[in-house]
């Protein structure tokens, strides 16, 4: 079981690097990173939120349409977003920022493209919650977190209550 960072950590501001070899290092990192989502527990982390730098994530959003044709574990390496359609808006929040759930703004459905543990090309359709993962743990791999597309007064609303959360926890 791996520990998972919280924000402010400056890992979690990495950007990631490509996987160029799937090791068996690799394939145990993305092993161990699934159990530690599933014991979260959660529906996707992202390698710098276990303070890997690999280009590389796990995600599981349960029964939407794709997951259940494909199985519902995805370990996903190097994912890079080919196409973006629509619009839509949801909840979201993050193991790493515990205690906070704003809604964001995202693309409605997209096309990642990358590859498998075994190193098979890999396409995903996604939309719905499926197309929401994809795209905040895209963006954990650019040291993107989800706050980060809040306006900015609400960036720092979310700011004032997080460091609150935080301090009452450390008393
Ligand atoms: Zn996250």
């Amino acid at each position: 079981m791996l520990d998972i960072l919280i924000h402010p950590d400056p890992q979690l501001r990495v950007k990631c690097r490509p996987v160029t070899d799937i090791t068996p290092q690799i394939r145990t990192l993305l092993a161990d990173m699934a159990e530690t989502m599933y014991a979260a527990p959660g529906i996707g982390l992202a390698a710098p939120q276990v303070g890997s730098e690999h280009r590389l994530l796990v995600l599981d959003v349960g029964d939407d349409e794709e997951s259940a044709r494909r199985g519902r574990l995805y370990k996903l390496i190097n994912p890079e977003i080919r196409s973006r359609s629509g619009k839509t808006e949801s909840e979201e929040g993050c193991l790493s920022i515990p205690g906070i759930r704003e809604t964001i703004k995202r693309s409605a459905s997209v096309v990642v493209q990358g590859v498998d543990e075994s190193g098979n090309d890999l396409t995903i359709e996604a939309e719905g919650l499926l197309a929401i993962c994809l795209q905040h743990e895209i963006d954990h791999l650019d040291g993107i977190l989800f706050i980060d597309h809040l306006s900015r007064l609400k960036q720092q609303l979310v700011k004032a209550k997080y460091s609150k959360l935080r301090s009452a926890e450390h008393e």
